[in-house]
Parts: structure tokens; sequence; C-alpha cells
């Protein structure tokens, strides 16, 4: 179980991080079936970032519009509150968690819907990509897990279990930072094992 948070550490450490701008670039693409993890370590810490279309875990990507999709999310969100059931680390690194916190934007337009009935289509290569969702809605949620760990030397792998729970999620595009070694990969549910780089 995740204690209760005994303090509050600001957002803004994250959204701050290069890291994360890479986050939310490479997740315009917004492809159902894909999500992105991106885990850095420095010193003891260690903070990894979920990044999923909601899609993957919850099957739909609008608000809840009853008491059955509500419990969808709200199981989802028990589900990655709890980081021991998502990442097998080795026992032997002792890591402990600080925090974790969920967000989940059911994002509804994002203010594009407008434009596109009051301006004249012409050489507006911008709406292009939008067209092809008209009506559609999508959302995703972010997930952060931030722990210490008393022995890093012993975190020599990760064997990620998003895949087990979350069957719709096909592939994992991993980016991980473990001291000076950038490592990224993509897993899938047969190969689902994070490999700190040598
Ligand atoms: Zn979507």
């Amino acid at each position: 179980m995740i204690p209760k948070l005994k303090f509050l550490v600001p957002f803004s450490f994250l959204c701050a991080a290069p890291v994360f701008a890479e986050t939310e670039r490479q997740l315009d693409a917004h492809n159902h079936g894909e999500a992105m993890l991106n885990i850095v370590m420095d010193g003891k810490l260690m903070e990894l970032t979920f990044i999923s279309p909601s899609a993957n875990l919850i099957g739909f990507e609008h608000k809840p519009k009853n008491q059955e999709q509500q419990a969808k999310v709200d199981s989802a969100k028990e589900m990655l509150a709890d980081y021991t059931k998502l990442f097998g680390l080795p026992s032997q690194a002792a890591c402990k968690p600080i925090k974790s916190a969920v967000h989940w934007t059911f994002d509804e337009g994002s203010g594009h819907e407008e434009h596109d009935e009051h301006e004249e289509h012409g050489d507006h290569d911008e709406h292009e990509e939008h067209d092809e969702h008209e009506g559609a809605v999508h959302s995703e949620l972010e997930a952060e897990w931030r722990l210490a760990c008393e022995k890093v030397d012993a975190l020599n792998s990760i064997e990620v279990q998003l895949f087990k729970h979350f069957p719709a999620l096909e592939k994992l595009h991993v980016e991980a930072i473990f001291a000076d070694s950038p490592l990224a990969a993509t897993l899938t549910s047969d190969d689902n094992l994070i490999k700190r780089p040598k």
C-alpha cells in the first residue's frame, strides 16, 4: 500500500524537467494501444511517469457517463496508485514509495472544435490533422511515482506489469535515464523487462 502523502511535492518539479516536455511531445501522436513510460534516476530518487491514452486503460476516452464507467475509472486509478502491482523491482534495491499521483484529462477538444466551422478551408494545413478525428473525444492519463531506493546499484532491471493489468496496452515506449546512461526501448507483454545499461 502507498502510505498517505505526508507532504505535497509541487508538480512544477516534474513539469519543469526537460524529460517531461519530451514525453508530451511524443504523446501528441496519441496512438491507441501505445503508451509512454519515462524513468529518471537521480541519486537515490527514481521518478516514473506513465502517460497513456485512456482507451488503453478503461476502454473509452470520454468523461464517465454512468456508474459503470465511473467504476472503471476508479478501479484503474486505484490500480495505478500502487506501483508495486505495476513494476517489479529487485528487492535488494530496497525502494520505498515517496509519493504517487494520477491525473486524468478528459480533454474534449481543447478549444479546436469551433474554428473549422468559421474559417475558410484553404491553405490551412493545420486542419488536416484533426479533421480525421472529427467528433472523437480523446483523453489521456498520466501517473507518476516517486521512489527512494537504498541500493541503487542493485536496481539492474524493472519488470513492467502494466500489460497484465491493462491488456489493451500493446506497446510501451520507455525512455530512461539511469545516472548518466540513457535507455530507449519499446516493451510488449512478451518483452516486458527494462534492463539497465551496464
Ligand atoms: Zn484517443
